[in-house]
């Protein structure tokens, strides 16, 4: 396993793959069982896999978590000799951003709700990493888990409407076996936290149960899993939506594929969570 602390490094690198296929699988770090689901199915399909290790500053409000997101960059690099991945790209703030942007990126659909809305800016701050990132690497596949959906379709949109040369997988949530999405933030809750951070997961089973069970109304289905969190945690709820799916829309009757998604903020930690379900109720 090569680590590659410079963008141009990398780009030479890139120039060399050949026919090979290139799994790419960005991230922020701390690597748990989501990450690594990502770069086993990277493993299998794809001859030559690169991970990317790189909280972005672009990407996180005034008041947001930056200086306290969890970073273990030695343990990371042996979880990913582990695992036998062939490149680790590790670019510094620096190295990413020398100059300030002359130039504005900024998402026009699919951002006014969700994460969207309750972190103005953020999907801007993605928008830049990831187009950095595909220009640096080259790869030919891109792994993303749809615990970021909002995500997933954002940079979707960017690779349609750019013609990036890039092949998007998502994959499904990975989750403790109580059901909370495992997540980098999980390790900032505390004790009574944890217990009650399941209850996110199971206020969305319990919207899929009533869209099972032939409920239509998408707002009442909202207050159905509003209420659950605010009966069995102590967070304060972000948001609770349900929207169409892929593109974002508002929806008063489902009659489409839609995403139900909540964000909810303990003391120190703000959790997110969502599924993906047909008209029906199945889970997509
Ligand atoms: P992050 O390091 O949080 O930016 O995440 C890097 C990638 O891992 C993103 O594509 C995330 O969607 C994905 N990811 C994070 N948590 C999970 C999870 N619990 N299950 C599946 N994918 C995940």
């Amino acid at each position: 396993m090569k680590i590659i602390h410079v963008p141009q490094e990398m780009q030479v690198i890139s120039k060399k793959y050949g026919n090979r296929s290139v799994g790419f699988i960005p991230t922020m770090g701390f690597l748990h069982d989501g990450h690594i689901a990502l770069i086993m199915e990277a493993k299998k399909k794809q001859d030559i896999v690169i991970v990317s290790i790189f909280v972005n500053p672009l990407q996180f409000g005034p008041n947001e978590d930056l200086d306290q997101y969890p970073r273990d960059k030695n343990r990371d690099i042996k979880i990913l000799e582990e695992l036998e991945v062939d490149y680790v790209f590790i670019p510094s703030v620096n190295a990413m951003y020398p100059v300030d942007f002359r130039i504005r990126i900024e998402l026009k659909e699919r951002v006014s709700v969700m994460c969207g809305r309750s972190r103005p800016g953020h999907f801007d701050g993605v928008a830049a990493v990831i187009i950095k990132l595909f220009n640096i690497v080259n790869p030919t596949h891109a792994y993303f888990g749809l615990k970021d959906a909002q995500q997933f379709v954002v940079i979707q949109a960017i690779v349609e409407d750019l013609n990036i040369n890039v092949e998007l997988v998502g994959l499904k949530t990975i989750r403790e076996t109580d059901g909370l999405a495992k997540s980098s933030r999980n390790v900032y809750l505390s004790e009574l936290e944890r217990i009650e951070a399941k209850n996110l997961y199971l206020s969305l089973k319990i919207a899929q149960n009533a869209v099972i069970q032939g409920q239509k109304n998408a707002k009442n289905i909202v207050e159905l899993v509003k209420s659950y969190i605010k009966k069995t945690t102590s967070a304060e709820i972000d948001y609770i939506e349900l929207l169409s799916y892929p593109d974002m829309k508002v929806v008063h009757q489902i009659e489409n594929d839609i995403i139900v998604a909540g964000a909810i903020k303990f003391k120190k930690t703000r959790l997110i969570d969502n599924i993906l379900l047909t008209e029906n109720g199945l889970l997509k």
